[in-house]
């Protein structure tokens, strides 16, 4: 049995879905996504439902935050099954527009976030997360939910989120889901499909090396040694580090000399596949 979804594809359609909602009263959460959906994605929409009556999903690969050497044109894309599975999770609505809806001609806007896109990510992948802003942006004031859920895989575009929210005083709560793994400890990608079979029975080394490096850094090891060895291992195993790092949870500033908490985060390449993962580093037993 196909659990039923509507598919709207303008502003003007999912701005009317949702005030029909509203106007019962009906809380509404958003899930944006890229498609190609996975039990990653799917988490987020069955969170998204235990905290809201509605829940809108979005599928747009946006390519304002693809780099011109990057796989927008290869990114996987099939709407059918996607909506089956959003459907499948709960969701009511999938909002899927075309790019002429979400970037009509004359289009001339860019939010941009100074500071959280600096590093990481922001220092190798320029201007993606100028693309992610102002396509989060567009999504949030296009939809108008109530709350809406980012993956902590991508933890650094959460902590960008939220802050954009913050200072655009966009009237929503950023809620965090956690990283759904596979039974071997990868994080589930969109972009794993591009793993070689090589390549996948290396992959699940990437969690394996930060995890370890978490536990180093909680039993008070030095986070420089830490990392130094979690490099060298994946190195080692035929990845090429983009980076590797161990910073404050909130602000991704450098660790001070003694803190609280810390996230571990890392990109690498495996061949032409750039895997991304974190892990927070466990509180002191
Ligand atoms: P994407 O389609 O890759 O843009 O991802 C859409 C949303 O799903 C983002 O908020 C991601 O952080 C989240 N997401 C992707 N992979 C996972 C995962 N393995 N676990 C939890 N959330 C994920």
């Amino acid at each position: 049995m196909t659990t039923e979804i509507e598919i709207v594809r303008t502003v003007a359609d999912l701005r009317a879905r949702v005030a029909a909602w509203r106007a019962l009263d009906e809380t509404v959460a958003m899930v944006p996504t890229m498609g190609a959906i996975h039990e990653g994605h799917m988490s987020l929409v069955r969170k998204a439902k235990t905290l809201a009556d509605r829940v809108v999903a979005s599928i747009f690969v946006n390519p304002l935050q693809f780099g011109p050497s990057e796989d927008f044109e290869a990114y996987p894309r099939g709407e059918e099954r996607d909506a089956e599975l959003l459907a499948e999770a709960g969701a009511e609505l999938l909002y899927a527009p075309n790019a002429r809806e979400m970037y009509p001609d004359g289009f001339a806007t860019t939010v941009h976030v100074s500071g959280l896109t600096e590093g990481l990510c922001g220092a190798s992948r320029p201007d993606h997360f100028d693309g992610v802003a102002t396509v989060v942006a567009k999504l949030l004031l296009q939809c108008g939910p109530d709350i809406a859920i980012f993956g902590e895989k991508d933890y650094q575009q959460l902590l960008i989120i939220k802050r954009l929210v913050q200072d655009l005083n966009i009237p929503v709560e950023i809620v965090g889901g956690a990283i759904v793994r596979e039974s071997d400890g990868l994080a589930l990608s969109s972009r794993n499909a591009y793993l070689s079979d090589a390549e996948r029975a290396i992959a699940p080394l990437l969690r394996a090396a930060i995890h370890q490096a978490a536990q180093q850094i909680a039993g008070g090891g030095s986070a420089k040694a830490a990392l130094e060895s979690a490099r060298a291992s994946l190195e080692a195993a035929g990845f090429r580090v983009d980076y590797l790092e161990a910073l404050d949870p909130q602000t991704l500033a450098p660790l001070p000399r003694s803190f609280s908490s810390a996230r571990v985060l890392v990109a690498a390449f495996l061949g032409e596949t750039r895997l991304i993962d974190n892990v927070p580093v466990p509180p002191p037993a």
